[in-house]
């Protein structure tokens, strides 16, 4: 990343090689950050920031969890993530606020080590590659389990959770596949290492409760809303395992991943192997939102 480019730390603009934290950050040694991923789109009234409100809440929320206090107040974060995507002249982009305790001393209780906080904006397309957008990409279930209920709050998007994600996407990757399905502790589908998933069978989609380990997706919230407008039946239920080798069509959501359908679990062709038709109408749908094609009837382009 060049140097030009400019990073809201801590209430004022720095260049890229600016932004850097002691190796005393109680983050980098117990995982106490707090982050969000947002995604810039261009449209054809300028960039406009997918969500902001809902996905700052969700900054704030995993906070509370944590009890951590953002050390600046709602309105001027929000104004700092539309000054990165100006101020780096990006048509679209993809966003990522970060909340820390900082530097300070060892111990874990991290009361007395201050709480940082940023924004970045940075170019980051298709995060499966644009062929998976359109084919599907081939995945696997993970080896690897969600973490179980009052372990870890995986409501919260706190780095420390994102272990389990990194051991779920290597083991994946490793083994030749684009991603990893996890299961949680009781064996019912999850979802991703960075992503919410979704199940078609006979017409009726389906997705794993917030109950299920994951992290309660604003893709996945907005993907709910555009397929019951266009009268899809949505069903939240707790799925085994085998539900996505008998699937229809399966598909991930999430801010990085968009709407990427999945071509094959563990080696079994999911449908025709080809993405499925109601996955490519809820993508025409979101998609739409942004070249102007579908009206934005509630709200969630925030332009900058
Ligand atoms: N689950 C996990 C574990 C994630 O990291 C993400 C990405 N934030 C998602 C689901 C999808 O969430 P969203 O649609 O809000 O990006």
């Amino acid at each position: 990343m060049s140097n030009e480019n400019q990073i809201w730390f801590n209430g004022t603009m720095v260049s890229w090689s600016q932004a850097n934290v002691h190796v005393m950050t109680h983050a980098l040694h117990y995982g106490s950050s707090i982050f969000e991923g947002m995604r810039a789109y261009s449209t054809p009234n300028g960039p406009a920031i997918f969500r902001l409100g809902v996905h700052l809440r969700r900054l704030w929320e995993s906070c509370a969890i944590y009890r951590m206090e953002i050390p600046f107040p709602l309105a001027e974060y929000t104004q700092a993530c539309k000054d990165v995507v100006t101020v780096n002249n990006y048509a679209k982009c993809f966003l990522r606020p970060l909340v820390w305790r900082g530097e300070g001393p060892l111990g874990l209780d991290g009361h007395a080590n201050p709480i940082n906080a940023m924004v970045l904006a940075m170019q980051w397309d298709a995060y499966l590659g644009p062929d998976g957008l359109k084919n599907g990409v081939d995945v696997m279930v993970s080896s690897w389990s969600r973490p179980a209920a009052n372990t870890i709050p995986t409501m919260a998007k706190a780095g420390g959770n994102y272990l389990s994600s990194t051991l779920i996407k290597s083991e994946a990757l490793r083994n030749g596949y684009a991603e990893g399905i996890a299961m949680d502790i009781h064996g019912n589908i999850a979802e991703g290492s960075g992503m919410n998933l979704f199940v078609v069978r006979d017409g009726v989609i389906y997705t794993p409760p917030t109950t299920a380990s994951i992290l309660p997706g604003i893709t996945r919230d907005s993907i709910i809303t555009l397929a019951k407008e266009l009268k899809m039946p949505v069903i939240e239920t707790n799925m085994q395992r085998e539900m996505l080798y008998l699937a229809d069509e399966i598909f991930f959501t999430g801010t990085a991943a968009e709407i990427t359908p999945v071509r094959s679990v563990d080696k079994v062709i999911i449908g025709t192997g080809m993405r499925g038709e109601l996955t490519e109408a809820l993508q025409e749908r979101f998609f739409g939102l942004f070249d102007g094609s579908v009206a934005d009837n509630h709200g969630w382009l925030d332009y900058v």
